[in-house]
């Protein structure tokens, strides 16, 4: 699996990414384009809104100068569209990730009844953190694959099936560090 860093002008559907790193440029190919990171702000042309590049699928750690972690190719656009607008690009700078690697270093998402940046970034009350797994070409839920879930309060979920290839959700406030790990049916853990 390979994802490909975004960055501004890149397209989700209607939405366009607005913003970029200033002194993080990828040239390759040309023209040479601002990478973006998460959260940085998007306009939607069909629903007529502004809105911000939200996590989707496996990423590696690390963050930009920002401190915030890189957009990726396959990251999707938070707008008034529903289902959100997925973002493609394809560049010199990518992160690269075998199946296993795909599926543990899946990215938590969010669902809350605010739609707001701020509401993502401060973990407002009602916000809940569960995990999705789907194929990273079709962007159907991945069958057959089972999960635990723990926080620093020790295990959540153990050894579960996902359900439309999504995790059971949990508050954030009252778990703010859930983990993921996720293994196929029948795999030695
Ligand atoms: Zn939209």
């Amino acid at each position: 699996m390979i994802r490909y860093f975004l960055a501004r002008g890149d397209r989700a559907g209607s939405a366009v990414i607005t913003e970029g790193l200033e002194h993080m440029i990828c040239s390759n190919p040309p023209p040479a384009v601002n990478i973006a990171t998460l959260y940085m702000k998007t306009y939607c042309t069909a629903c007529k809104q502004e809105g911000f590049i939200a996590p989707k699928g496996p990423r590696w750690p690390g963050t930009a100068p920002n401190g915030k972690q890189w957009a990726l190719s396959g990251d999707i656009n938070v707008c008034g569209c529903n289902p959100p607008p997925v973002f493609y690009a394809e560049r010199g700078m990518s992160m690269t990730f075998t199946a296993e690697e795909a599926a543990s270093l899946v990215a938590p998402r969010y669902c809350s009844n605010s739609r707001s940046l701020e509401a993502m970034e401060s973990a407002d009350e009602d916000l809940e953190c569960y995990y999705e797994i789907v194929d990273a070409k079709t962007g159907q839920p991945v069958e057959g694959m089972t999960y635990k879930l723990s926080s620093s309060s020790g295990t959540l979920v153990d050894s579960a099936s996902l359900t439309d290839g999504r995790t059971r959700s949990f508050p954030v406030k009252d778990y703010p560090n859930v983990a993921f790990v996720a293994w196929h049916a029948g795999d030695v853990r």
